[in-house]
């Protein structure tokens, strides 16, 4: 856990790596860039969780992957979600796979998706049902009222992975991220559509390859990728920036898919690199 000493000396290098990221040119190597292909935030949202669930594995297999689920969707999935029958969602995807995922893991997902916003509206209002609750506490809420109207009687391994419930104690990258596309912004990466949760709250999408570089800095001194190294390092970003923690996560995580950093020390991608002089690697 980063001290206010050290945070007063990474501040600015962060700022500097944002500054440096080139978002706009890095979106269209993020899974972000597909929610941005639709307007309204009633399909925004429900493209947001779906494209999250999925976004793991490579961006480019993941994006053809995410694309496969939303072409039967049309330009409203939200809509399309609201009028399609759940029991015929199996046949639609029938034969879908990307990796870990099969059919009826998407089937269970759409048809939880689909059953929380005709109860509630929409995803964020759902999530505003539980508002007295913490922010991790309410994400559970929201993830199990999804899984709870899966089709299959059984909770499958592969719905469970897909949309891993934060009281589990995991770190629940992609479930954070999906809070960090819809909660922050717009600005150009992250869409500003819910008001529900406060940047403030939310809490670092952290995977192998961020966690390490999280590390590298003095963000978190734990090994383990967790619940408790996302608080951590979270808490961390919080002296940098109370209001907005996770400003820096888009310019730390690209600098692991862009391939400037790989994770050992090289002559060739260390020099210019703006957090070379708080690098521990
Ligand atoms: S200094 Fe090198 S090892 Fe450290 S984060 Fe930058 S590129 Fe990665």
């Amino acid at each position: 856990m980063l001290n206010a000493e050290q945070a007063l000396i990474l501040k600015p290098l962060l700022e500097e790596l944002i500054e440096r990221s080139a978002p706009d040119e890095r979106r269209s190597h993020d899974p972000v860039d597909l929610v941005w292909n639709y307007q309204d935030p009633c399909d925004q949202e429900v493209v947001a969780l779906i494209t999250s669930c999925l976004a793991y594995g490579r961006v480019s297999l993941l994006k053809r992957a995410v694309a496969q689920v939303l072409a039967p969707m049309g330009h409203h999935p939200a809509e399309f979600l609201r009028t399609f029958k759940p029991a015929d969602l199996p046949e639609l995807y029938d034969g879908f796979v990307y990796r870990m995922s099969r059919a009826a893991d998407i089937a269970d997902l759409l048809a939880g998706i689909a059953h929380v916003i005709l109860k509630h509206g929409s995803l964020e209002q759902a999530y505003r049902h539980h508002g007295g609750l913490s922010h991790t506490e309410a994400a559970s809420e929201l993830v199990r009222a999804v899984r709870a109207a899966r089709l299959r009687s059984d909770m499958a391994r592969g719905l469970a992975y897909l949309l891993p419930d934060p009281r589990d104690g995991s770190s629940c990258k992609r479930l954070h991220l999906f809070f960090r596309w819809v909660t922050r912004g717009p600005d150009g990466i992250d869409l500003g559509i819910w008001t529900a949760v406060s940047p403030a709250d939310l809490i670092m999408p952290l995977d192998t390859h961020t966690s390490r570089l999280c590390r590298y800095i003095g963000l978190t001194d734990r090994s383990t990728v967790d619940a408790k190294m996302a608080l951590e390092v979270t808490d961390s970003l919080r002296l940098l920036d109370p209001d907005d923690p996770l400003r820096y996560d888009f310019a730390l995580c690209h600098l692991g898919i862009s391939g400037r950093c790989i994770h050992r020390r090289s002559a060739e991608h260390c020099p210019g690199c703006p957090i070379e002089g708080v690098c521990t690697l």
